[in-house]
């Protein structure tokens, strides 16, 4: 899917941008819970490379 000039708006802020390129396709590397409704996800750049960790809720929501 195309994504090249579209931007969310500042409130909406689902999903996750490479800190580093700005890049929003991941690869989800690892998963583990850390509680019973969260979870730990390890996640690495398409793009550049970089990993991430992201806090997601069971529900998918990114903290
Ligand atoms: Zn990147």
């Amino acid at each position: 899917m195309p994504d090249t000039a579209k931007r969310d708006p500042p409130q909406e802020k689902r999903g996750l941008e490479c800190p580093k390129c700005g890049c929003r396709h991941f690869l989800v590397v690892r998963t583990r819970p850390i509680s019973r409704d969260r979870i730990m996800r390890r996640k690495e750049c398409r793009h550049c490379g970089r990993t991430v960790l992201a806090h997601e809720d069971i529900t998918g929501h990114v903290q």
